[in-house]
């Protein structure tokens, strides 16, 4: 019979085993982030519900439909934050970090949540790698972003990772683009349905956006799609060539995808996204953009941005399935005997500040400690024998190597040392 309570739908609980590969993805990217100069901001996880109405937009699905939105009892109106970047940006505002210094670089990890309908690789909370580069419009700024993006995938293992880059223009470039859209549309406007006839009207670009295949079916037949960068101003496309000059540059892989026009209102120039097709139809594994007008839409000063979000959710999906995802460290396994239960214990917490190490609490006798120490999979075995003890020594057994040997006591940790791949090490 199932359990009275359950995870409510769309989350879950992450077990031992996969909390142990979750770190190690996490312990990976933040090595990177600091190596990139990056610095660690935490926001609360709930903001003024209206903070993420005037950053998404009113007309966002985000907004509309995905919003765990609440009253709490001094009935003020909030929302679990379904992205990091307003709470990010409302925080650089309170704090006045504009005014320190001018350029920031700042990124977050941790839960978002978005009421959508679950399925793989779509939870309701779900994890997210957050960057932002705040206060410089140089179009050496998005290579900066974008390469660290494509640096992060690298450190977990993903390789042959293609970039795809666009841009989105200004609003008035977008306007302009609209209503090429609206008439590139026209003749399939009675097949489409009715949540892209609704963007038709309040957000065209959304309509590229749809998830609906069939959507894109009739796309396919309309031929050629309009694009977005033959209606952005001379400015803009300077930035662009510069964007893709600097990919090059630096060796990233990328593709122009000229229907990729990210969810949100606040993108400016470029945007960007990488894919996993394993994923099947959620298959972004992560994306961004600049947002030049972002801080001014929170009252604040002109203030340029650069930045992106990972799903460490689907990241993690990959790597699994891949077989690419490593758990935890590797174990050793302390066994003693009726006669050196005590030494065995002082031996298990002097070896425990260095290594992983399990032994037995039980007093139960050797046979039962071996039998459990082959189950738990331990790589290394170390015997605390009555008779090797009394003359300082243990017996290092280890199984990948299918050795055995007699070690001192003070030869111990060294040896250990010299073998044992820490979970940071691995490739
Ligand atoms: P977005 O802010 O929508 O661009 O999302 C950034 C990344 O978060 C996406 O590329 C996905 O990898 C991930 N993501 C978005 N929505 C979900 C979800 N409901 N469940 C799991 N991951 C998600």
């Amino acid at each position: 019979m199932a359990p009275k309570h359950q995870a409510p739908r769309g989350t879950r609980d992450l077990l031992p085993d996969e909390t142990a590969r979750w770190r190690w993805v996490e312990d990976r990217a933040r090595g990177v982030l600091e190596r990139y100069g990056y610095g660690e901001i935490r926001t609360p996880m709930f903001e003024d519900f209206e903070l993420f109405a005037r950053t998404s937009g009113e007309s966002s699905d985000v907004v509309q439909k995905e919003m765990y939105r609440f009253k709490d009892l001094g009935d003020r109106d909030l929302a679990l934050r379904p992205e990091f970047t307003a709470g990010v940006m409302r925080a650089y505002l309170e704090h006045g970090l504009g005014g320190r210094t001018r350029v920031h670089r700042l990124w977050s990890a941790g839960p978002v949540f978005r009421y959508g309908r679950p399925q793989k690789g779509r939870w309701r909370q779900f994890s997210q790698i957050n960057c932002e580069l705040i206060g410089s419009p140089a179009p050496g700024a998005d290579v900066e972003v974008i390469t660290l993006f494509v640096d992060l995938y690298q450190a977990w293992g993903f390789r042959d990772l293609t970039v795809l880059v666009n841009s989105v223009g200004q609003p008035a470039s977008r306007r302009a683009y609209g209503e090429a859209l609206r008439q590139w549309l026209a003749p399939v406007h009675e097949r489409l349905g009715a949540d892209s006839r609704q963007r038709l009207v309040s957000n065209p670009l959304r309509v590229l956006d749809t998830k609906d295949e069939a959507e894109h079916a009739l796309f396919r037949e309309l031929g050629a799609m309009p694009r977005l960068l033959d209606h952005v101003d001379a400015e803009d496309r300077a930035h662009w060539d510069a964007v893709l000059a600097g990919l090059d540059d630096a060796g990233i892989a990328y593709e122009v995808d000229h229907g990729l026009v990210r969810g949100l209102d606040y993108y400016t120039r470029t945007a960007f996204e990488v894919h996993d097709r394993s994923l099947g139809a959620q298959s972004a594994l992560g994306g961004g953009g600049r947002y030049d007008g972002l801080i001014e839409l929170l009252d604040g000063p002109p203030t340029p941005g650069v930045g992106f979000a990972i799903g460490l959710d689907r990241v993690l999906l990959v790597l699994e399935e891949r077989g690419l995802a490593t758990g935890g460290g590797e174990v050793v396994c302390v066994v003693a005997m009726d006669g050196t239960r005590a030494a065995a214990g002082a031996l298990v917490r002097e070896l425990r500040r260095e290594f992983t190490v399990e032994h037995d609490v039980e007093t139960r006798g050797f046979g039962a400690q071996m039998k459990a120490a082959g189950k738990s999979g331990a790589r290394f075995l170390v015997i605390v024998g009555e008779e090797e003890w009394a003359h300082g020594r243990v017996a290092l057994k280890d199984s990948k190597l299918g050795t055995q040997e007699t070690v001192t006591r003070a030869e111990l940790a060294d040896r250990l040392r010299a073998r044992v791949t820490r979970t940071e090490d691995r490739p």
